[in-house]
This record gives structure tokens, C-alpha cells and sequence, in this order.
């Protein structure tokens, strides 16, 4: 089994795993595609990493099951979820997985899936219906962090939700908002991503360079602004920013996945004057299920987000060129079911 596994500071190196048994309750997947995110960023980029295989989003067709495996058979294609819980400990039982002692990432903590073959656990197989691509599978992450965004946010119909920063996760949300029949405004100084949004439905773009969002926001929410406002972390975009947009008792949350040791200095003031209620957004908790059924309705549409396909032999020659570059990650699907 080969794997792109990183040695060391912007080292990475083809190797061969030898060959992995299936034991009972686990499944062995051909990988198909998978992501280079921002997590492949840092980890490709620390100073000190351990020796890990890369890797936190990836499809897979199954090729053999172990014993106990029920309700996935050889030949389904599934989608590895990226972060898994124990299930067991106190904060798993009282509801909150997201707390979990025992939680572990793909290539974050364990090794990931960059890679042509893996055995993983049948509880992190999440079966993908035949309409869902495996590039459009490795954003099943991002629509779930969505999903748990606009959870957290209450998110309710007819309300405003500003979105600042035009990135996966924010076009993301945009399409999820828009499914929730909110309206979503979407607030970037990119003109390209600003397009990219109006071409996914979304109505409302401000481009900060010529546009002032307060001004624009008061304009269309007819002077109440907005109930609701979410910051997407990596966007390069001020943080205060989110805060002047929103309604008095209005609801904001920082989004994102990693932060990249990235300054978020606020000041807490404003937030203190409206009394706004900010809730930080770091993971997709358990809402793959609901990320998997917007793809296959084409409630939300990630494949204008692939910006680039670039085969597995490929990847560590990728990871030189992009470096420390975040912006350069984004979208970009190894394809590894040529090999
Ligand atoms: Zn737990």
C-alpha cells in the first residue's frame, strides 16, 4: 500500500505501507479522490510533525469487509469521516461528541487517507448514494460544518445571515442558508470567489474594496441589519468586520476547521454594546448525514469549488510548490482512483 506520509518540515515522501489485514468490524477501501485542506497545510508546514500519512477527507470503494461488517458490502463507495468519537466516554453520552476525550482526525492525529489502500473502522465509513461523485465527497466535511454552523446560529427562516469571507466553508454555508430559506450575504474583497457565489444562486455579494457592507447591509435589510453573521476563518478578511453588520441581540460565528496560528485579535466592545451572542464553530460535529443528503439533492453544489485535480504521484511535488500558501489548498481533489 503506498501513502504520501509526511517526515518532516515541508518533507514529504511516497512510501510503501506493506500490506494492511481487515479484522472484524472494519472495512478496506480503495481510496478514489481525497482533499489537500488547510489541515494537509499545517501539518505539511509544522516545525516538529510526527511521522504521519496525509490526509483528512477522502472517498473510497469497498473492496473487502471484515467480520461484523453489516450493512456495507464489497463495491459501495463511502466517504472516511474525518473526525470520529469514542461514544463512550462522559461528554459522548451526555451529547456532546464534540468534547470527546477520545476523538481522533485523519491526518491530524491518526494517519489519514492519502493513500491507495486503507482499513478503517466500519463506523467511519459513511455510505455515499451513486449520485454523489468521490470529488464532490471530500467536501462532505465542509457542508457538514455548515450544517453545524447554521445549528448553532438557530439560523431561522426569512432572517439575514452575513457571511464573511468567501471560502469553501462560506459558499458552503451560503447554499445551506439559502436551503433553510434564509438569505445569505455574502461579504469577500476577492472578486473572483464574490463571482463564484453569484454563480451558486447567491443574490446578495459585497466586494469590500469598492462596496461599504454596513452601508449595503442597512440597505437591505431595510435599516434592521442582520440577525446573524458568520466569520470564516483563513479568509484573510477583518474579523471586526462581521460584528458592524449585525442587529442588536444578533448571533455571530467563527468558523473553521484550523486557524493556522492566524492573529483574531477583537475588540469586544460592539459585541458587548448589541449583546451579541458569539458561539465559535470549530468542527462538523455528527452532521455528515445531513451533508451527504444536500449533495445528492443538489440542495448544495461543490463542484464550481474543485479548483484543480492533480494525480496522487503528484502530491508531493504539489505540496512544494504551494507551501505555506492556505489560499492554494483550497479546492484542490487528488485523484486517486487512476492509479
Ligand atoms: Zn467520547
Amino acid at each position: 500500500m503506498k501513502a504520501w506520509r509526511v517526515t518532516g518540515q515541508r518533507k514529504a515522501e511516497l512510501i510503501d505501507m506493506g500490506s494492511q489485514s481487515v479484522e472484524a468490524g472494519c472495512v478496506k477501501l480503495k481510496m478514489l479522490a481525497a482533499s489537500l485542506t488547510p489541515t494537509e497545510c499545517d501539518v505539511y508546514n509544522s516545525a516538529a510533525p510526527n511521522a504521519l500519512v496525509l490526509g483528512r477527507n477522502g472517498v473510497g470503494l469497498v473492496t473487502e469487509t471484515g467480520g461484523d461488517v453489516t450493512g456495507i458490502k464489497r463495491g459501495d463507495t463511502v466517504y472516511v469521516r474525518p473526525v470520529s468519537y469514542c461514544g463512550e466516554c462522559a461528554h459522548c453520552r451526555s451529547g456532546k461528541k464534540g468534547e470527546c476525550e477520545h476523538s481522533y482526525t485523519y491526518g491530524k492525529t491518526e494517519d489519514g487517507v492519502l493513500r491507495d489502500f486503507i482499513t478503517v473502522p466500519q463506523s467511519d465509513a459513511i455510505l455515499l448514494p451513486g449520485k454523489i461523485s468521490a470529488e464532490e465527497g471530500v467536501f462532505i466535511e465542509t457542508v457538514a460544518l455548515a450544517v453545524a454552523t447554521l445549528d448553532k446560529l438557530k439560523l431561522e427562516k426569512g432572517e439575514h445571515i452575513v457571511i464573511v469571507g468567501a471560502t469553501d466553508a462560506g459558499l458552503a454555508l451560503a447554499q445551506v442558508a439559502l436551503y433553510y430559506q434564509a438569505v445569505p450575504i455574502v461579504v469577500d474583497m476577492r472578486g473572483d470567489r464574490l463571482e463564484l457565489a453569484e454563480k451558486l444562486g447567491i443574490y446578495y455579494t459585497i466586494n469590500i474594496v469598492d462596496t461599504d457592507p454596513v452601508k449595503k447591509i442597512f440597505s437591505i435589510t431595510c435599516g434592521k441589519m442582520a440577525e446573524t453573521a458568520a466569520y470564516c476563518l483563513l479568509s484573510g478578511m477583518p474579523l471586526q468586520r462581521s460584528f458592524d453588520c449585525l442587529a442588536r441581540f444578533g448571533r455571530a460565528a467563527i468558523v473553521g476547521m484550523e486557524h493556522l496560528g492566524r492573529d483574531m485579535t477583537i475588540n469586544l466592545l460592539p459585541i458587548f454594546e448589541k449583546n451579541v451572542t458569539l458561539a465559535p464553530v470549530s468542527g462538523a460535529d455528527d452532521n455528515y448525514l445531513s451533508a451527504v443528503n444536500m449533495l445528492a439533492s443538489r440542495a448544495v453544489n461543490v463542484q464550481p469549488l474543485i479548483t484543480k485535480k492533480i494525480p496522487f504521484e503528484s502530491v508531493g511535488a504539489s505540496l512544494a510548490e504551494m507551501g505555506d500558501d492556505t489560499d492554494k489548498y483550497a479546492g484542490v481533489v487528488v485523484e486517486i482512483d487512476k492509479l
